[in-house]
């Protein structure tokens, strides 16, 4: 039954809902968005009394709101409580199987401090496998298949996946980097799907020779891809285009179609935009199947970048030229006692200007002091990377801060986020 979920929808993302322009697309958004409503009026005591026709006036949400209304809004009757505790159990133990009343339980990785809790039933798993495998299987070629897929925690859904055309296996971040090696080497993969930390170190070890792979397809995951390691996973694998998924425990939002351009995933869910700057938005989305947790106007912690091309593709999609990460990485300066953000990608194009970092993190602590992780700590780097900085705050207009340098670490399995906001910021 389960399966055949996945096969339905893989079959309809893939080849039936299929639109042919941007008026189609937004028609068939209206009618989802509208079932939707309409079910969760049913099922969800938090939308009982909504008006499904004023899609406008629903609340918009967030981690904190869904977590405050989690009784309220999911459509099975669970309790936050004990679904935190199995989760948090979960992850203790690293055993995944448990569910609670035939749900699966998980705890969002969420670095803002408010915890998330997702909370999903086999038939939606196995809807999301059946797109997420639509949108992503190579154009011409979807049976053999050798996925290695390297993720933060286990899931069952992997195994479930397992099938005579298809492969998935599941390599853990927290194992260390020797295993996943040893590992590939008896494992011919054809898609290798990592967040691009991990793409990176495979990268090196391909290019030192002690690992020799060469996937159809490579999938960026988890965590925003730079330009930097792009080109340097592109060069040593042979690859004009590394894919990116976007995708988060509210929605699989955006991926990378065969002409290397970024598309919302607007079939899938409907995306409205919170503008932040010209053609920077932060998205709010609604998930059209989603059954026992409703992502309904929900805001996300991101900042994308659209772009006002049409793809050649010829998906009627919005095509987004780049996925800033996260919200709260936008620095904040400050300038006679005003503040000034500054956009998490500035402060890395600092570091991709100064010689011979590989690695680095950059720590914002306070308005007028960042601390700087690099793998190269010394005098030449040092002064460079000041004179990127100061370059900046005089073309942007704040106060240069204190900046201090340190050696950067690889923590295995922690979540990288090269550009960080130690601090809360309210906006106005
Ligand atoms: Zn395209």
């Amino acid at each position: 039954m389960s399966k055949l979920t996945a096969i339905y929808n893989f079959v309809s993302v893939r080849w039936i809902r299929k639109f042919s322009d941007r008026e189609k697309l937004e028609k068939y958004q209206k009618k989802m968005v509208r079932k939707q409503l309409l079910y969760m009026k049913k099922h969800s005591p938090f939308y009982a009394n909504i008006d499904v026709d004023d899609f406008a006036s629903l609340p918009i949400m967030d981690k904190k709101s869904m977590m405050e209304n989690f009784d309220k809004l999911n459509t099975h009757g669970l309790n936050r409580d004990e679904a935190l505790s199995l989760a948090i159990e979960s992850e203790k133990s690293r055993d995944f199987t448990p569910k609670y009343k035939g749900i699966s339980v998980g705890l969002s990785s969420g670095t803002s401090g408010h915890r998330g809790l997702f909370v999903v039933s086999d038939k939606e798993t196995m809807q999301w496998a059946g797109a997420v495998l639509a949108k992503l299987l190579p154009k011409g070629h979807i049976l053999n298949h050798k996925v290695a897929f390297f993720l933060r925690a286990d899931n069952n859904l992997y195994e479930t996946i397992n099938s005579p055309v298809l492969t998935f296996e599941f390599f853990d971040l927290l194992k260390p980097m020797e295993e996943h090696i040893a590992r590939l080497k008896e494992f011919p993969v054809t898609i290798l799907v990592a967040p691009p930390s991990v793409l990176k170190e495979l990268a090196k070890e391909q290019e030192k020779g002690s690992l020799n792979i060469s996937p159809e397809k490579i999938i960026s995951v988890a965590e925003v891809l730079n330009e930097a390691d792009e080109r340097y996973i592109k060069k040593v694998f042979g690859k004009e285009i590394i894919h990116q998924v976007y995708q988060c425990t509210e929605g699989f939002l955006a991926c990378t179609c065969e002409c290397g351009k970024i598309h919302l995933n607007e079939d899938i869910v409907f995306i409205e935009k919170e503008y932040i700057g010209e053609n920077r938005f932060v998205p709010v989305i609604t998930d059209y199947r989603r059954s026992s947790q409703p992502i309904i106007r929900y805001r996300l912690n991101d900042v994308l970048r659209e772009s006002k091309e049409k793809c050649e593709c010829g998906n009627p999609s919005l095509v987004i030229e780049k996925i800033e990460g996260r919200e709260d990485d936008i620095f904040i300066f400050s300038k006679d006692g005003k503040d000034v953000c500054v956009f998490a990608d500035f402060i890395s194009r600092c570091m991709v200007y100064v010689d011979d970092i590989r690695e680095y993190r950059v720590e914002q602590i306070s308005r007028d002091e960042i601390i700087i992780y690099i793998d190269r700590v010394d005098d030449k780097t040092k002064e460079d990377t000041i004179k990127e900085f100061k370059r900046l705050s005089e073309k942007m207009n704040f106060d240069m801060p204190r900046i201090s340098f340190e050696a950067y670490v690889t923590t295995p399995g922690r979540k990288v986020k090269r550009v960080e906001r130690r601090f809360e910021y309210e906006k106005n």
